[in-house]
């Protein structure tokens, strides 16, 4: 099934008008918020400060990206971390890098040689233990970043040589340890339209996953958000349906909290299963 014409054939916007992926960001704030009375709650999402226009980075600048701001931002309160600022470092400062091999690495000042991992990771320890009590939606990382880059960060190695991009950058390595099911991207794989249009849809699923969570659930209701979500998922994932329908037929039998657990661990890997287009 397509999502985007099924919004539109309920009586949405044409594409025709609208910015670049607004057309995925209002059909899924129709399916979350159609069924409310209350007024738009907005999506909760991490985000490296930088892509706001805050200007933290190593050289005092900034790293603004429009359609975060103006475009997803319309729908979104987001909570703004820049780990290298956070934990202590001046703006401007020396700029980082990772040394070390892919499998083990540090965060080292480029010239001076400090090293300033410790530091990263207390600092990562304290501000998830804050992020815990948020109830996010998602996180955008700075891509290529020794501490914000979610993948394929240049490491060094330790005696010279040309750099891998192998590395995960400190903050963001620790974050997704975790947060292993929230939905994570970074500002430039946001470009591409089809790894947007799966963190939109992803996130907007985590929010009403959120209000089932925030309602003190009971196996009715997880019964409720596993038919409202049928078609999505088995969009992505036939097998994935079936397996989460045969979860959900073990809800009165077991504890909800673990079978609540599975079934977002097996929808959130569905999710991630591309589409099948008839
Ligand atoms: S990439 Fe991360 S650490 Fe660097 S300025 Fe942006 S938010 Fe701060």
């Amino acid at each position: 099934m397509n999502w985007g014409s099924a919004f539109n054939s309920q009586g949405g916007k044409s594409a025709g008008n609208l910015k670049p992926g607004l057309t995925g960001i209002k059909h899924h704030y129709t399916m979350l918020y159609a069924r409310k009375e209350t007024a738009m709650e907005k999506l909760k999402l991490g985000i490296s400060s930088c892509l706001l226009g805050h200007k933290v980075r190593y050289d005092g600048g900034h790293k603004y990206d429009s359609w975060l701001v103006e475009t997803l931002g319309q729908y979104a309160d987001y909570v703004p971390v820049c780990p290298e600022a956070g934990c202590g470092m001046s703006i401007p400062r020396e700029a980082l890098r990772l040394v070390g091999t892919k499998d083990d690495y540090r965060l080292i000042t480029v010239k001076t040689g400090i090293d300033y991992t410790d530091q990263m990771l207390n600092y990562s320890a304290e501000t998830i233990a804050r992020l815990r009590q948020e109830q996010l939606c998602g996180y955008v990382f700075k891509s290529k970043s020794p501490s914000s880059g979610m993948e394929r960060v240049k490491v060094y190695p330790l005696h010279g040589g040309a750099a891998g991009k192998t590395g995960v950058g400190i903050w963001a390595r620790e974050f997704m340890r975790a947060f292993p099911l929230l939905p994570v991207e970074e500002e430039g794989r946001l470009h591409d339209p089809a790894l947007r249009e799966n963190f939109i849809e992803r996130i907007f699923i985590m929010q009403r996953w959120w209000d089932m969570i925030n309602s003190k659930p009971k196996a009715g209701d997880l019964v409720k958000f596993h038919t409202i979500h049928k078609y999505l998922i088995m969009a992505h994932s036939p097998q994935h349906y079936r397996e989460l329908g045969k979860l959900v037929a073990t809800v009165k039998q077991l504890p909800i909290k673990e079978v609540l657990d599975c079934y977002l661990e097996l929808f959130d890997d569905g999710l991630q299963t591309q589409r099948h287009t008839q």
